[in-house]
């Protein structure tokens, strides 16, 4: 098989191999966690052996810990679920206050209550960063403070790795008794994430993301957080969130988030170190290459150790990842497309970037398997690519 270099972690990162076999031998012993007989009960066990280790992981009680299929449902409960409860016990609650540059399984979850339900957004702004400040959140209250029905703010980026002051965002929404909701999808085993501490209501998690399997995820909820259910049926998960327990992929997330915490701080050191050289040598190549938010050589606190976002002005994203691709280097351009139409990402224009200068972003994402030879590959590839999406464009454009 030719060499390839999978520069797409934040996308999903490969499932570690203590993972794959911990799910088999489950897959392989079977049974459902609510049955009553030898089989479910054993299940039953490991569900909640699981939920205590994925409690010690992320720094909260097992109570707290609600399975769900994966960060979108997580991040629709908790939207949705707080948004339902506080809006249904006071009318006067309609008002959401979310970060300018949330995932869309946060934003298309507000965008619907809007556009369904009567529901106000106010957009928490960034900085040319990505970061947004709590002072404005405070301003954004303040306007209304008994209208708030929740706020939500990612720990760190899906495109460009900005890091969050979620701690922060969290007490001063608590000043006002308004419950606050963080997607941490991106951060689990890059950052340390400890819910506690946080201060956060609400918290979102993936097992895919962290060297578990998809399809299987968390919302960490506290035991006062006022949630309606999105889905109704066997009452499974504090009636929460019914539907038979992915019971295999449970054992294999609480593995993941165990190995991921375990290993937090040589990964961070390993990520931060891969990261700089990619940075470093994509903007020596001399080709006009420009780096995404902050970004200071070694740190892992501002910027996601695994996370490098390069804007290559003259080419479109989506030819040069094409045009990678073939060459066996996979990386994404961090935004989607709708109706088969690429879209300059909502992150970009919120942090003050052109549409223009955001339609040549590539987002490269490094995790457990990455290596420096991905690095040099990557780097080695990438001039011949530039040149030729940088020709194709400007043939698009009559020469222009
Ligand atoms: N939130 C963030 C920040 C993400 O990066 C993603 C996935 O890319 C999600 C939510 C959705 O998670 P899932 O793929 O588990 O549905």
């Amino acid at each position: 098989m030719k060499f390839s270099a999978y520069l797409d972690h934040a996308a999903t990162t490969p499932t570690r191999p203590e993972v794959i076999s911990a799910i088999a031998e489950q897959l392989a012993t079977g049974g459902n966690a609510s049955s009553l007989h030898t089989v479910g009960r054993a299940a039953r066990r490991v569900v909640e052996e699981s939920r205590e280790d994925v409690a010690k992981a992320l720094g909260c009680g097992p109570s707290e810990v609600v399975f769900t299929s994966g960060g979108t449902e997580s991040d629709n409960l908790a939207i949705k679920g707080t948004w339902w409860q506080r809006h249904g016990e006071d009318r006067r609650r309609n008002r959401l206050l979310v970060g300018a540059t949330e995932h869309h399984a946060v934003l298309d979850a507000v965008e619907h209550l809007v556009h369904h339900e009567g529901a106000v957004v106010d957009w928490i702004e960034v900085d040319a960063s990505g970061r947004s400040d709590a002072a404005q959140l405070r301003q954004l209250i303040e306007r209304d403070p008994a209208s708030v029905a929740m706020v939500s703010r990612m720990w760190a980026n899906n495109e460009v790795g900005t890091v969050q002051p979620v701690a922060e965002v969290a007490a001063v929404a608590h000043e006002y008794g308004i419950p606050m909701h963080t997607d941490a999808v991106q951060a689990i085993g890059q950052l340390p994430v400890d819910f506690a501490a946080s201060g956060a209501d609400l918290l979102t998690a993936s097992a895919h993301k962290f060297g578990g399997p998809q399809g299987v995820g968390v919302l960490l909820a506290r035991r006062d957080a006022s949630l309606t259910p999105l889905t109704h049926g066997g009452g499974q998960e504090r009636q929460l969130r019914s539907g038979t327990l992915n019971t295999a992929g449970i054992r294999g997330m609480a593995l993941a988030a165990t190995l991921a915490t375990e290993q937090l701080s040589q990964e961070q050191e390993k990520l931060a170190a891969l990261r700089d050289k990619l940075i470093r040598g994509a903007l020596d190549l001399g080709l006009d290459i420009r780096v995404t938010g902050a970004h200071e050589v070694g740190d892992v606190s501002a910027r996601l150790a695994g996370n490098a976002h390069l804007r290559i002005p003259g080419c479109d994203g989506d030819s040069l990842l094409y045009l990678l691709d073939a060459a066996g280097i996979e990386c994404s351009t961090g935004s989607a497309c709708q109706a088969g139409v690429p879209q300059p990402s909502h992150v970009l224009l919120a942090m003050g970037i052109s549409e223009d200068d955001a339609r040549g972003a590539l987002r490269l994402t490094l995790g457990h398997s990455s290596t420096d030879a991905d690095v040099a590959a990557f780097l080695e590839t990438l001039p011949a690519a530039v040149d030729r999406a940088r020709r194709a464009r400007s043939a698009s454009r009559g020469g222009r």
